[in-house]
């Protein structure tokens, strides 16, 4: 149980940061770096449990808001309490006994002038029940619920009156801190309040130039509101993270974290790079013996990166392409002409079933012109393996296509001069970053092309990718036929079925996909065995290959290469098959439950079919009842088959987390900041970011320690 009075006890106490700051005289600017432990009251113990919370300064404490806010400004009648309000009674205790229903409680009777409630404790002391006598004056706050004897508090925070003397309300709105990790509410908003009190003596400096500063919010003043609104506070606008003051501090977030990419992206470009200007004629000869013309929009990203690998400064480059677009020629392009300058290339896939079709790939292009490419996966063992590392370190194989395998450190090569990732959305910054470490020696920095399928909208590529130079290709291969997309309704699954048989017949390949929203292999597995047993019953002259991810790799690869083939029809498929599989014939696929699926993994999961000449359709097999959110999503997938479309919706819908799949690398978190709610102040952003870079000097360093702590930048450079 918390009582008031402990709280306003601490109020008193002065904090240990403003003596450490007149012992070390710290610069008034600097107080709110010092670390939490400056704070009266916060151990070692306690610092661990901030740090858990991504707090270890006093100013992480700062930035640390409220989820939510009380009000506790203002005392409500009894009579007029509902169920399901929060609120601050006052009245007198008419008696309190122990009730014994199911749970024995502590059950005290509250009255006022407008009516009476009941306050009920499941967990109280001897002392407190002794305490809690007739007579008593007590304030409480506490959610209602309806209980055994009609409204009720369980376990209300609640403040013994003095009859003689007025004991005020809260002046300002309480907060409610979000994830507290063992700490209770009531001592984080102390902590918080020492923090802000810390304010009072050395400010947090303003260090965005211009009037941002003083438009609207101050810093100070922003975070002051923050913790403790006003009575009056708009709340639904904070809800929306649209209060002048949010907007404050996540212009400021924004500004910071674009700070810190470009400042990345500076120290690369300040190292020197292979130049491969020598490779383009080889090049221009590869491209003219290809069996069809690039489109425009290939050519021009080929000049671009061409003109990149000649320059002599580390190349950078994300290379957007819708599904299907053809950015894997652009990267063989690529991996040409460093390999004819006299360099090595490392291309690295997400998937090994993705690997191998890129090795079957640059193996039909590149051996015929002499050239040795090894692939490099988790499947290659022993010997085999050795002696692919002992030809990459010796500078003998020129390209090695692979996987994550190919981070590891035994993998060496002898003058690596670009990396490629392709389908980047699947790996984190910092592997992308890694594997470009390969190569550092006296050859200078890497190029590196990242190739990613999943559009990034403009808005958050902004963010997400200021470190790197952008090229798209915005225009797909002619004689594509448009997926038609359906939905449909699983209880029709029957004349789905058949329509797969249909298919089969007329000599067409299908894929079905099936998804599970659990992150498990085994149980993706066991769904999708037991759909293709069930097709496997229904379809009987239909071939039938099963596909997912606890399967061996060289049994993948079997699975795909008859696939591939046309010796299986149908491939019954986990989401294995998402990225970057190029089957031309396969024009029906299946997806069931597919309001499991992000927009933009659905997209992908699209592109696999309308390779090919026929007209391809995807059956969309839905699960009932869909909420309006799933309706609404699927509804994009039917109207549109462009990415960058796509992908903008997702953005919209779900969050910038799903669209960019950091979800799980979680590299583009912010503390204030939320893109769907702050977009409009990117542009912003850019021009404060410019404008300080200009005028150099520590405000940009402040800005980065800030709000990204000594945390490294993205992974070092
Ligand atoms: P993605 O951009 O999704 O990686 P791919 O590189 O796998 O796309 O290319 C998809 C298909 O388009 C491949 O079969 C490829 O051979 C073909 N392709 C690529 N460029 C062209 C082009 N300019 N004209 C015709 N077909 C092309
Ligand atoms: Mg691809």
């Amino acid at each position: 149980m918390v009582a008031f009075h402990s709280l306003a006890e601490m109020e008193n106490q002065l904090s240990k940061a403003q003596k450490a700051q007149k012992a070390q005289k710290v610069e008034k600017a600097e107080v709110a770096q010092l670390p939490v432990t400056c704070l009266r009251g916060v151990g070692p113990s306690l610092a661990g449990k901030l740090e858990r919370l991504g707090i270890s300064s006093i100013q992480d404490l700062l930035f640390h808001l409220p989820l939510r806010y009380q009000d506790r400004t203002r005392v409500t009648p009894v009579g007029s309490l509902q169920a399901g309000m929060e609120a601050l009674v006052e009245g007198v205790i008419q008696g309190a006994r122990l009730a014994f229903g199911r749970r024995r409680s502590l059950v005290c009777r509250l009255e006022d002038d407008s009516g009476a409630l009941t306050l009920r404790f499941f967990h109280f002391s001897a002392a407190q029940k002794n305490n809690l006598s007739e007579g008593m004056r007590l304030r409480c706050y506490g959610e209602l619920r309806r209980g055994a004897t009609g409204l009720e508090m369980y376990h209300p925070e609640y403040l013994r009156l003095d009859a003689d003397q007025p004991t005020p309300v809260e002046e300002c709105l309480t907060p409610v801190y979000p994830g507290t990790a063992g700490i209770s509410q009531s001592f984080m908003r102390k902590l918080c309040r020492l923090a802000l009190q810390t304010l009072e003596q050395g400010e947090l400096a303003e260090l965005l130039p211009g009037q941002e500063g003083r438009r609207g919010f101050a810093l100070v003043e922003a975070v002051r509101y923050l913790h403790s609104p006003p009575p009056q506070a708009p709340l639904q606008q904070i809800r929306d993270g649209r209060h002048p003051a949010q907007l404050r501090l996540a212009l400021e977030e924004l500004v910071a974290h674009r700070l810190s990419l470009e400042t990345l992206r500076r120290q690369r470009r300040a190292r020197g790079a292979p130049n491969m200007a020598g490779g383009l004629a080889a090049v221009e000869e590869f491209i003219r013996s290809q069996p069809f013309d690039l489109t425009v929009a290939q050519q021009r990203v080929v000049r671009d990166i061409g003109r990149d690998l000649g320059s002599g400064v580390p190349m950078s480059r994300l290379l957007q392409g819708d599904v299907g677009a053809g950015k894997t020629i652009v990267a063989a392009c690529a991996a040409l002409q460093a390999i004819a300058a006299g360099f090595q290339v490392a291309i690295m896939a997400p998937t090994e079933i993705l690997a191998e079709q890129h090795w079957r790939s640059f193996q039909d292009w590149f051996s015929p012109l002499g050239i040795r490419l090894v692939c490099l996966t988790g499947r290659l063992k022993g010997r085999q393996r050795r002696q692919t590392l002992t030809a990459l370190a010796a500078g003998e194989a020129m390209l090695a296509v692979g996987t994550h395998a190919l981070f590891q450190d035994d993998v060496r090569f002898r003058h690596l001069g670009l990396a490629i990732v392709d389908e980047q959305h699947r790996f984190g910054v910092h592997q992308r970053l890694r594997l470009s470490d390969k190569g550092e020696s006296g050859l200078g920095r890497p190029h590196q092309l990242v190739m990613t399928a999943t559009p990034i909208p403009r808005t958050l590529s902004m963010v997400a990718y200021a470190d790197l130079d952008c090229s798209v290709i915005d225009e797909l291969p002619p004689g594509r036929t448009p997926v038609h997309t359906v939905l449909v309704d699983s209880g029709r699954r029957g004349q789905v079925v058949e329509r797969v048989r249909a298919a089969c017949a007329a000599g067409r390949q299908a894929y079905w996909v099936c998804t599970l929203i659990e992150e498990s292999d085994a149980l993706q597995a066991q769904a999708a065995q037991a759909t293709w047993h069930e097709l496997q019953a229904a379809l009987p002259g239909v071939t039938i290959g099963l596909l997912h991810g606890r399967l061996e790799a060289e049994r993948k690869a079997e699975l795909m290469a008859q696939f591939k083939a046309g010796a299986i029809q149908l491939l019954v498929a986990t989401t294995v098959i998402e990225v970057g599989v190029d089957i031309p014939n396969a024009s029906l696929m299946i997806i069931e439950n597919p309001e499991r699926l992000g927009l933009a993994q659905l997209h992908q999961l699209r592109g696999r079919i309308g390779r090919g000449p026929d007209s391809s359709h995807c059956v969309l097999l839905f699960q009932q009842p869909l909420n309006p959110q799933g309706k609404a999503r699927l509804g994009v997938i039917r109207e549109s088959d462009d990415g960058f479309y796509i992908a903008q919706r997702d953005l919209e819908l779900r969050g910038p987390g799903e669209v960019l799949g950091t979800r799980q690398t979680g590299s583009l978190e912010f503390r204030i900041a939320d893109l769907r709610l702050h977009a409009d102040l990117l542009p912003r952003v850019k021009q404060l970011a410019d404008e300080l870079l200009e005028s150099g000097g520590d405000r940009v360093d402040g800005l980065m320690r800030r709000w990204l702590g000594s945390a490294e930048h993205y992974g070092g450079v």
